[in-house]
């Protein structure tokens, strides 16, 4: 069970913060910005939003650019991470970054949906991603 250390007003500092992001992301034909904010497990913020491309394909999730980010200023494991967006209803992420955040989650990991209205829902990796496939299954 995911274990929240953070207060009400933590949670809606990080949320304001990300909704802060929204006006970066590029999102020129869907006009659908999402933003990623995650702390990861040395207490670094990482700062992630969509970016769209003409070959629509090759579109890349608030999520998974976040990532990458982190991977790179060298991040093991998701602290904590808030996905929101332009939803009337807190974000919900794609199949393709839930399993990308479960390579980086563990327990601990607690992820918060947001909106830009700073409406939210609490997750664990498990819960969005039940019986995910991993490193444990190789
Ligand atoms: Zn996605």
């Amino acid at each position: 069970m995911t274990k929240l250390n953070l207060t009400e007003q933590e949670i809606l500092n990080y949320i304001d913060e990300a909704n802060k992001l929204l006006e970066k992301a590029y999102v020129p034909y869907s006009k659908f910005p999402v933003a990623a904010l995650l702390i990861d497990d040395n207490g670094n913020v990482h700062k992630g939003v969509n970016v769209e491309n003409a070959s629509y394909g090759l579109t890349i999730c608030a999520e998974r650019n976040v990532i990458p980010t982190a991977i790179t200023q060298g991040m093991k494991k998701i602290k904590f991470l808030v996905v929101t967006g332009g939803t009337p209803e807190p974000i919900s992420p794609c199949g393709a970054c839930r399993q990308v955040i479960s390579e980086f989650s563990d327990d601990e990991t607690i992820i918060i949906l947001a909106n830009k209205d700073r409406k939210y829902n609490i997750w664990s990796i498990n819960d969005l991603l039940p019986y995910s496939f991993g490193p444990k299954h190789l």
